[in-house]
């Protein structure tokens, strides 16, 4: 699934709930109109609203329609209070006042839509099972006693700020384990997803995984199953080198994969134990030289003390 197709879903989602509370509105409705005096008054109500509709703009300021208008509203009301049903009770219940359900404020998505898809894109990330750490949970005081991390950490930042128009939008943290790498990429993570970006956070071993299941399956269904990696606007991969190189396919797809995005701007995040020279020698040159092309690429080293926070 790609962003505009997850943005689709959560509208459609919407939508169908919006159109259910009108459904139900309606069948009150219905049933308040089982009562004949009701009835009548609301027959009067609408057959007005409906001359109204039909009257050209420069007569729609008419004070007698108006008056007339304001009097059977008022007795449509005090009709439906004599009978113990709230005027309220004939609205459509939206799950969401501001936008009723539609999406849009303004022609600006509304608060609502913005949460559900926000969870959506966490869904599809891939974060899921993960700890979540984002840059409101950072320790200061961790940061203030390793000035590589706090390096980082505000370059990290800044990053975020600028995307997805950072001159380098491809970055590889690189030290040993424990250093805060994992930490920094889910702060990037949660933070771009927050603003609506369509992130994966996956790992070399899972990108071969999901590329053998792209080839071994039907031509139609290649794309959805490759999309995320190859159109999201932020691919992470997470301890690049701890995965075994069973295949030789393995290489030929990650170089694929990291040459495409590089071709389409797409910004890549790798993460790795490894020093450039090792991946020289794992991945061999291509790749190398496409993860630390040092024109789109800023190159981050992490050190010192074991970090990892629980
Ligand atoms: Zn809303």
């Amino acid at each position: 699934m790609n962003k505009k197709q997850i943005i689709q879903d959560e509208l459609n989602k919407l939508n169908n709930s919006k159109a259910s509370a009108e459904i139900e509105a309606n069948t009150r409705l219905l049933r308040a109109r089982e009562i004949p005096e009701f009835c009548k008054v609301d027959n009067d109500y609408r057959k007005l609203l409906l001359e109204l509709a039909k009257l050209p703009p420069e007569d729609k300021k008419n004070a007698r329609l108006e008056k007339e208008l304001a009097t059977l509203k008022k007795r449509r009301l005090e009709m439906l209070k004599k009978h113990g049903i709230s005027a309220s009770a004939l609205e459509p219940k939206y799950s969401c006042k501001k936008c009723g359900d539609t999406g849009y404020v303004d022609n600006a998505m509304c608060e609502c839509l913005k949460t559900k898809v926000q969870k959506a894109l966490i869904k599809q990330s891939g974060l899921n099972n993960k700890l979540n750490f984002d840059f409101s949970k950072s320790d200061e005081k961790i940061l203030a006693e390793n000035p590589l991390l706090n390096k980082a950490y505000r370059f990290a930042r800044k990053y975020c700020d600028n995307f997805p128009n950072n001159k380098e939008p491809n970055l590889v943290f690189y030290g040993e384990v424990g250093t805060g790498k994992t930490f920094l990429l889910e702060c990037i993570a949660n933070e771009l997803i927050s603003k609506l970006f369509y992130v994966v956070f996956t790992t070399a071993y899972d990108i071969s995984k999901t590329m053998i299941k792209a080839f071994n399956s039907p031509f139609a269904e290649r794309d959805t199953i490759l999309s995320p990696l190859f159109e999201s606007d932020l691919l992470i991969i997470d301890d690049l080198g701890t995965e075994p190189l069973y295949h030789e396919s393995t290489l030929s797809n990650l170089f694929t994969l990291i040459n495409e995005r590089q071709r389409n701007n797409l910004a890549l995040i790798v993460s790795t134990n490894l020093t450039p020279q090792q991946i020289d020698e794992r991945y061999g040159n291509r790749i190398k030289s496409r993860l630390f092309n040092q024109r789109i690429t800023v190159t981050i080293p992490f050190k010192s003390r074991d970090l990892r926070l629980k």
